[in-house]
This record gives structure tokens, C-alpha cells and sequence, in this order.
């Protein structure tokens, strides 16, 4: 096949691209810049250029067209990413939905909200203890800038910096009539190019309901960096199941749920492994045999010992941490052995 690489180089702009693969970027002059996706960017690093349709980093020094892009990104040969980029259907985004759906402007009151309950944690000792019973490090709530709101920081936070305190309240981080959806609660945000696109607050105490809370914006997959384009992943059904698995680096996510819709499984199209580690329990069981049947030969069920309530209980045990990577090389073996059996798909 022949492939007209001009004409895929007009019909997929640059920059829809990059922000297509996670990387926010905005205006700076004639050109765009972000994090860069390549290295580890502490500072914008990556210059995007739509006029000539190519980008260069001044962090790693990558550069290159749209193709170099998407090799890049995607780990793909020249050929591959051409037939990616090419005009026969539209361009199969590995990031399909809420990062792209939302604005800039979003994007800086959810990253803005993030920072300010990041900070309310780091001084709020009862949310710190609570994140300590669930096994969740320092090291790892700083990595991952999880939160804590204490009610009434993030309102005059937003007015000091002239964001929108109506699109504040319509993603849902503020109520309409004053104070903030997340009080009280332990905020776990998603992140894609060190912004904030999504968070959900988990309440400290039990007896309050709901347990969990997001924001009024399209729930994403849980820890999505962490895991694109690896070739073994393992995905989980809740938030602190993945903190679990990011605290064992892990390559992890979480559905945040057991409702696994088609297109949301997108993520896991090139994973040449996935281990499904969800809750210890019949509607957990019944999800994850469902997923499974779904990815074929390559799932793998990691079962939980029985007692054990799901992957973050099992990490809060003595000896947890040990017990899972056993449970894991069962898996893995497990399927080793029904595969020498005559398929039967
Ligand atoms: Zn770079």
C-alpha cells in the first residue's frame, strides 16, 4: 500500500495530535508549547509548531513531524504509524474523551483545585493518618497529588486567580449554593501531562454517604499515563487499589467500577498481558470473568485469598505485598497451562 503522506500529514494537524496523546498545550506566540511526553518534563519543554506540522523538544531534543510523533508516542514503526495516521477511519485516539473534551480553562481550575487540596493534605494530620491506615506512603500521595479539602480553601483560592467560579461549580467542585463538593473527603485526582483532568473524594469516616464523589465531567480510566502502551498491565476496580499498585510500581489503572463499556477498554488494545485484579466479591468475580472473556487469552485473573477484600486490603496485611506477587506468578502460570489445552474459542 501506498500512502499519500502529504495529504496525512494535512488532515491530522499537529497540535490535535499531541493534545490527542495527553499533552495540554497552550498558546506561545506563532506556536504551541506543553510538558513534553518523551522525558520527564518538569517544565514545559515540548514547542509544537503548527505551520510547518512538526515539534521539537528543547528538554530531550526530540523532534520531528506528525509520524515521528506518533512513533514515538505509540512505540510503532514508520509504516505502522502511517496506517495509524491514514485516512481509513478516524484516527483511533489512545485517549479517547475527557482530556480533549475539556477547555484550558478547565484544565487550570481542576489542576488549580488539585494544588490547593494537594497543599490542605500535606497540613491536615487526620487525612494524612487516614491515607497511612490504607497503606498509602508519603512518597506516593506526593507522586500521585492527592488532596484533602477542607471545605473552604478552594473558593477564594479560585477568585485570587480569576478563575471561573461558574465553571468551578458546573464540573462540580462547588455547590451552587456555596461550599465545596469535595469537603471533608480525600481527593484523588487524575492526572495527563502533570494536569488535573478528573478527581474523586473519598470521605475519611464511613458513616457518611456517599462513600465517593466525582466531579460532573466523564469518568476516566484511573492512573491512564501509568499504563498506555505497556505491554503488561494490571487493572483494578477502585481508587485505592490502584494507590496499592502504584505504591509496588505497579504498571496500573483502575475502572473505578466494574462497568467496563467497549470503548473504554481502548487503552488496552496493545497490551500484550492484562491482569484483572478486581474486588473479592460476586460482583467483582462476575466483572472480572466477564472482562476476561472480553481480551481473550491475553487476561489473566488474579484471585484474592479468601478473607481478603481486594487489592488494597491485601496491601495493608503483613507479608501482602509478597502475598500478591505469588498470586500474580499463578496467574501468569495458570494461563501457561490452559493454554496447552486444545482452545476452545
Ligand atoms: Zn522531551
Amino acid at each position: 500500500m501506498v500512502y499519500d503522506i502529504d495529504g496525512i500529514k494535512r488532515r491530522n494537524p499537529i497540535e490535535a495530535v499531541v493534545t490527542g496523546h495527553g499533552v495540554a498545550l497552550r498558546r506561545s506566540g506563532a506556536h504551541l508549547v506543553g510538558r513534553c511526553p518523551f522525558h520527564q518534563d518538569e517544565h514545559p519543554s515540548l514547542v509544537v509548531y503548527p505551520e510547518t506540522s512538526s515539534f521539537y523538544c528543547f528538554g530531550c531534543q526530540a523532534g520531528g513531524d506528525v509520524i515521528d510523533f506518533v512513533r514515538r508516542a505509540e512505540r510503532l514503526s514508520f509504516r505502522e504509524a502511517l496506517e495509524r495516521l491514514s485516512d481509513n477511519g478516524p484516527l483511533p485516539r489512545p485517549n479517547p474523551g475527557p482530556a480533549e473534551r475539556l477547555s484550558l480553562d478547565d484544565r487550570m481550575i481542576l489542576t488549580a483545585a488539585c494544588g490547593v487540596y494537594h497543599e490542605t493534605l500535606l497540613r491536615t494530620p487526620k487525612a494524612l493518618q487516614y491515607l497511612e491506615e490504607r497503606g498509602i506512603a508519603v512518597p506516593v500521595l506526593r507522586r500521585c497529588r492527592l488532596g484533602y479539602s477542607d471545605g473552604h480553601a478552594l473558593r477564594p483560592y479560585l477568585r485570587r486567580r480569576r478563575l471561573s467560579l461558574r465553571r468551578a461549580t458546573e464540573m462540580g467542585l462547588l455547590w451552587p449554593q456555596g461550599g465545596e463538593t469535595m469537603a471533608g473527603r480525600i481527593v484523588v485526582p487524575e492526572l495527563r501531562g502533570a494536569q488535573c483532568i478528573w478527581m474523586l473524594g473519598r470521605v475519611l469516616r464511613d458513616d457518611r454517604e456517599p462513600k465517593y464523589r466525582g466531579l460532573s465531567l466523564p469518568k476516566p480510566i484511573l492512573g491512564w499515563e501509568r499504563v498506555h502502551g505497556r505491554p503488561r498491565i494490571f487493572v483494578t476496580e477502585g481508587a485505592f487499589d490502584y494507590l496499592t499498585g502504584v505504591s509496588w510500581g505497579l504498571p496500573i489503572c483502575a475502572l473505578l467500577g466494574t462497568q467496563v463499556r467497549a470503548e473504554r477498554l481502548a487503552f488496552l488494545e496493545r497490551a500484550r498481558r492484562v491482569l484483572i485484579v478486581f474486588d473479592n466479591d460476586g460482583p467483582g468475580r462476575e466483572a472480572a470473568s466477564g472482562l476476561s472473556r472480553r481480551l481473550g487469552p491475553r487476561a489473566r485473573l488474579v484471585e484474592l485469598p479468601e478473607g481478603v477484600k481486594d487489592l488494597n486490603d491485601l496491601g495493608r496485611q503483613p507479608g501482602g505485598r509478597g502475598a500478591f506477587f505469588r498470586l500474580v506468578k499463578e496467574a501468569d502460570r495458570g494461563g501457561e497451562e490452559a493454554g496447552r489445552e486444545p482452545a476452545c474459542r
